[in-house]
Formats: structure tokens, C-alpha cells, sequence
């Protein structure tokens, strides 16, 4: 019931989403769209157009002077021609216009008058031929075609002016795009390192709380969380490869003195060092941890009993012999280490890790700073995981042999 609410929750919050973005995309479409074309128009074909339309009325006016000098009269030609031509020039001017769409709008205050004058023009001409006919007219329509001459004048004056306007627009639209695209091009570049530094930021964040998780805080060994997963793991292949694998309990002896002689932050330095030791002189393919306050453990794969038992005495001489700075030479601390091995392949972590328990204990029993073993029995009776105890064998540091 709660899934199905859930879904359709997400469901509704999806399509309320696509809506947005849906309607964000068209007005963002359209803007870009219009704002194209205007910045993209180009009027320069225009503007030529209406000044070759601005000549015909000057030519006009010259022809009439022209033909009124001459006998016959010529001026009925000329005004015929001057018509024809501003015919021409209104519709290439008008087509021009219909190209650039948005002008259009622009410049809607000018229709008007292009209907006008294209009116006025068609009226003049058939005024201009019913003359031929009544040269009582001529004058009255030579005086219509002037007027025709500077509305014509006007008009194509007041369309160059908008047509600047929009070009001013336009210039200033390119230049609010150009400063737009650069915000646009500081802040995606910002966010993007932004982001880079957060993701790296993140990263180095995970990496620390994974190797928090993983080790310990004083000694920066690995922890038992750490440890017990790469056991589990290694045990596993031990069986597969039917290899020993040995695990060392190493618990610094009297160490509660050196707390109580020297106070807690020497004692806390005492483990820094031995820890620093220890790790020296394990190998890169065994796993040391700080399982506790003064207790150690060293995992090893592919190590038998008596290998094992070699590193463990090596390990307790090389600390017993290593004088640390600040401590009275009787109070250097010594080690007590337990040992053992699973060779059967049928131990879980818990019973390894009990088996290395009881041989420190025994160690710390027989005298400390000393190396003890107790190796599980397999015999056929004792029950898959529950390997029954075949002996303790001591291993002094006087005496150091490999179980039987
Ligand atoms: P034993 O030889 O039987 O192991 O004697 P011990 O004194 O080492 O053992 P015990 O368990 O009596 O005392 C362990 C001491 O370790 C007690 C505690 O104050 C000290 N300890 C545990 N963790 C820390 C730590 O992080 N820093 C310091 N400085 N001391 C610690
Ligand atoms: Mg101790
Ligand atoms: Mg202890």
C-alpha cells in the first residue's frame, strides 16, 4: 500500500516536472528563436531598396522642369515613368519588408501608408492618361504628382528612421547575448570547478571515513572490524588452497605499570611505537590489528606453526630489545604472544582467535614476555567446527620448536 502511494507520488512529481520543463523549453525555444532573428537580420538589401525609391522624387521634380521647357511637352512621359518606377520601388520595398518578419511589427504604424501611396500611385496614373486625352489636367496632375513626390519622400524617411531604431535594437540585443553568453560561459566554468572540488572534496571525505572505519585512531594499525573481515576472507581461501594459515595474540606485559609510572599520554605513545615496530617487522602479506588496549593480533596466510612461532619470538626479542625513548631501561615493555593454526580448513574466525586466547593466557601464566601455542585437534567425532584440543605446546623463549 505504501509502495503503490510511493509510486504514484513519484509518478506525479515526474509528470509535474516534464510539464515545467516541457513549458520552460518552449519559452526558452521562442525567446532564442526571436532573439536570432532579430540579431540575425540583415537590412542592408532594404535600406538600397528605399534609397533608390528616395531618388525618384528629385528625378521627378528635374524631369518636370526639363519637360516644361520643351515645346511638346514632355512632362505627361516623365510623370507616367516616375509612377512606373515608384510602383517598382514601393513593392520591392514592401516584398523586402515581408522577408523580415518580426519588422514587420515594427513598423506596423507604416502600413497604412504603404497602402496609401500604392493607392494614390494607381490613381495618379489613371489621372496621368485620362490627361493625354484632356491636357486641361495636366497641371493638376502634374501638382498631384509632386505632392505624391514628398509623401512618397516622407514615408520612405520615416521607415530608414525605424529601421535604424531597429538596428540600434539589434546591436543592443547582440551585445546583451554577447555579455549574456559570457555570465552564462564564468558561471558554468565556476560551477564546474565548484563541483570538481566538491567531488574531490567528497572523495577524499569517503576515503577518510573508509580508513576510520578500518583502522585504528592512536596507532593507525588496522582495527577488529578490519580485521575479522580480511580473516573471514582468508580463511575461506585457506580451505580452497588447503594451506595453514596462523594467527598471533600479542598483549603488551604489565603495561598498566607504564600508565601508572609515566602517565597516560607516555603510555599512549609506548603503543604508537610498538605498534610502529610491529609493523616494521610484519610481512606486507599479513594483517596487524589493534584489537584492544594493549592486545594485538597478527593474521597470517600461507604460515604454518612452526613459521609462525619463528616470527612470534622474533617479534617478542626485537621489542624487548628495542629501548624506547622516555622509559627507564626496566621498564621497557615486553610481549607475551599466543599462537596458533588452523591446518584442517574448518575453523571460523572466533574459534582461530579463542585457540591464540587460551596460548597467551598460558604465556602470561608461565611468566610472560614468552611465545605460547595450542593447536586444535581434528579428530573424525568432533563435530564440522568444533575441533576438540590435542595439546598445549609451550614454546619459551628459551626453547623455541615447532609442534608436533
Ligand atoms: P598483563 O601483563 O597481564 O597484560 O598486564 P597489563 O597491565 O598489561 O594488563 P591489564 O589488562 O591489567 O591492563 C591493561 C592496561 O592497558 C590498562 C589500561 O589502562 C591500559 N590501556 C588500555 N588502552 C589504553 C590506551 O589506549 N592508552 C593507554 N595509555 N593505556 C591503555
Ligand atoms: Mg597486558
Ligand atoms: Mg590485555
Amino acid at each position: 500500500m505504501m509502495n503503490h502511494l510511493y509510486n504514484q507520488t513519484r509518478w506525479r512529481m515526474a509528470s509535474v516536472f516534464a510539464v515545467i520543463l516541457l513549458a520552460m523549453s518552449i519559452v526558452m525555444g521562442s525567446f532564442v528563436y526571436s532573439t536570432y532573428q532579430k540579431a540575425s537580420a540583415d537590412y542592408t538589401k532594404l535600406v538600397s531598396s528605399i534609397f533608390l525609391a528616395q531618388q525618384a522624387t528629385p528625378q521627378l521634380q528635374l524631369a518636370l522642369e526639363e519637360g516644361s521647357r520643351q515645346p511638346n511637352g514632355e512632362q505627361i512621359r516623365y510623370i507616367g515613368y516616375f509612377l512606373t518606377l515608384s510602383h517598382q520601388h514601393l513593392n520591392n520595398i514592401r516584398t523586402s519588408i515581408d522577408h523580415h518578419r518580426h519588422l514587420n511589427a515594427d513598423i506596423d504604424n507604416l502600413h497604412k501608408h504603404f497602402i496609401k501611396l500604392d493607392h494614390r500611385l494607381t490613381q495618379l496614373h489613371r489621372q496621368a492618361q485620362e490627361s493625354t486625352q484632356r491636357p486641361e489636367l495636366i497641371e493638376e496632375v502634374q501638382q498631384a504628382a509632386i505632392e505624391i513626390g514628398h509623401y512618397q519622400m516622407w514615408l520612405y524617411e520615416q521607415l530608414l528612421e525605424q529601421i535604424q531604431a531597429v538596428s540600434a535594437q539589434q546591436r543592443l540585443v547582440m551585445q546583451r547575448l554577447t555579455l549574456g553568453v559570457s555570465v552564462l560561459l564564468v558561471l558554468v566554468v565556476s560551477a564546474t570547478i565548484t563541483l570538481c572540488m566538491e567531488v574531490i572534496h567528497l572523495h577524499h571525505q569517503r576515503r577518510l571515513m573508509h580508513q576510520m572505519m578500518l583502522t585504528d585512531e592512536l596507532t593507525g594499525l588496522y582495527n577488529r572490524r578490519h580485521l575479522v573481515n580480511v580473516a573471514s576472507g582468508a580463511l575461506k581461501q585457506a580451505q580452497r588452497d588447503q594451506a595453514p594459515l596462523s594467527l598471533m595474540l600479542l598483549d603488551l606485559d604489565y603495561f598498566k605499570r607504564i600508565n601508572d609510572t609515566y602517565g597516560h599520554p607516555i603510555g599512549d605513545e609506548v603503543l604508537r611505537q610498538i605498534s610502529k615496530k610491529l609493523r616494521q617487522l610484519s610481512r606486507p602479506t599479513d594483517t596487524l590489528a589493534r584489537i584492544g588496549g594493549e592486545e594485538f593480533c597478527l593474521l597470517m596466510p600461507n604460515t604454518s606453526t612452526h613459521d609462525a612461532l619463528q616470527v612470534a619470538d622474533r617479534l617478542r626479542r626485537e621489542v624487548e630489545a628495542n629501548q624506547l625513548s622516555g622509559l627507564e631501561a626496566d621498564d621497557n615493555p615486553t610481549i607475551s604472544i599466543g599462537v596458533t593454526t588452523d591446518i584442517s580448513g574448518t575453523l571460523n574466525f572466533e574459534q582461530l582467535y579463542s585457540f591464540a586466547d587460551k596460548a597467551l593466557y598460558k604465556a602470561k601464566s608461565l611468566g610472560r614476555n614468552r611465545v605460547e601455542s595450542l593447536l586444535p585437534t581434528i579428530t573424525s567425532t568432533a563435530p564440522l567446527g568444533k575441533p576438540s584440543f590435542r595439546s598445549l605446546l609451550n614454546h619459551t623463549s628459551d626453547s623455541l620448536s615447532a609442534p608436533e
